[in-house]
């Protein structure tokens, strides 16, 4: 049998995980120009607009991420730019609007995945974003129910991990707020089986926490 499957939003991974307790940075769907740019006065510049789309995998392939938008001008010149760019590289596909968020500060980028083994079921992927988990594949890998023990391993089981613990004068990172939301990811999944994958790509780590920037989920249809 084959499996049918639906790619939630990100406006609608994050709406999800929120309910579960999952730290998110605070997103909303904006249908218009004039509503990104209502939206994003409510919420305090800088902003960040993002393609929202069933049919979009990697957002900020073909112009779909614009970060840092400083004023109301900016987000309405970007979010017609956008939305023709996408237009044009993806055809057909269904754009519920754009996505408002503020720019968060900078922290650690952090990924945290669940994919489904055959023989293991769930397993969770934690690992350092951006270039580290692309190109040097330096994740580490549990079976989902993860304890908050085994979420520490994971953490200090990665080659990186010195960078999480700061480095040219850079402040450390919270490993027990990742701990945290590890332990949260793995009963959100456990407790969601329709769920078939996650991404938490990336997650911002601080000194004091861990924000989710961006989500994507996977369920079975
Ligand atoms: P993609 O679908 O391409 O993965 P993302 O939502 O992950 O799109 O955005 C791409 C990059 O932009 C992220 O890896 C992150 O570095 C940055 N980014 C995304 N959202 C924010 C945000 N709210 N604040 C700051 N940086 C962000
Ligand atoms: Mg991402």
């Amino acid at each position: 049998m084959i499996k049918s499957k639906t790619m939630l939003t990100e406006t609608e991974s994050k709406e999800f995980l929120k309910k579960a307790g999952i730290p998110v940075v605070e997103t909303r769907l904006a249908r218009s120009k004039r509503e990104a740019i209502a939206i994003s006065r409510e919420m305090g510049f800088p902003v960040v607009l993002k393609v929202n789309s069933p049919d979009v995998v990697h957002k900020s392939d073909s112009g779909g991420v614009r970060l840092g938008l400083a004023n109301a001008t900016q987000v309405g010149k970007a979010y017609a730019e956008m939305l023709s760019s996408i237009r044009q590289a993806y055809p057909g596909a269904r754009i519920h609007g754009l996505s408002v968020q503020p720019m968060a500060p900078p922290g650690v980028e952090v990924i945290i995945g669940m994919s489904k083994d055959a023989q293991f079921g769930p397993v969770l992927m934690f690992g350092l974003g951006g270039v580290l988990v692309e190109v040097l594949k330096d994740v580490s890998f549990r079976i989902v129910p993860v304890t908050e023990r085994d979420a520490g391993d994971m953490i200090r089981e990665i080659k990186g991990y010195p960078i999480l613990e700061g480095y040219r004068g850079r402040d450390p990172v919270s490993v027990p707020a990742l701990e945290e939301l590890i332990v949260k990811v793995s009963r959100f999944v456990d407790e969601n089986p329709q769920i078939e994958e996650l991404d938490l790509n990336p997650v911002f780590a601080y000194s004091d926490k861990a924000v989710a920037v961006d989500a994507r989920i996977i369920l079975e249809a």
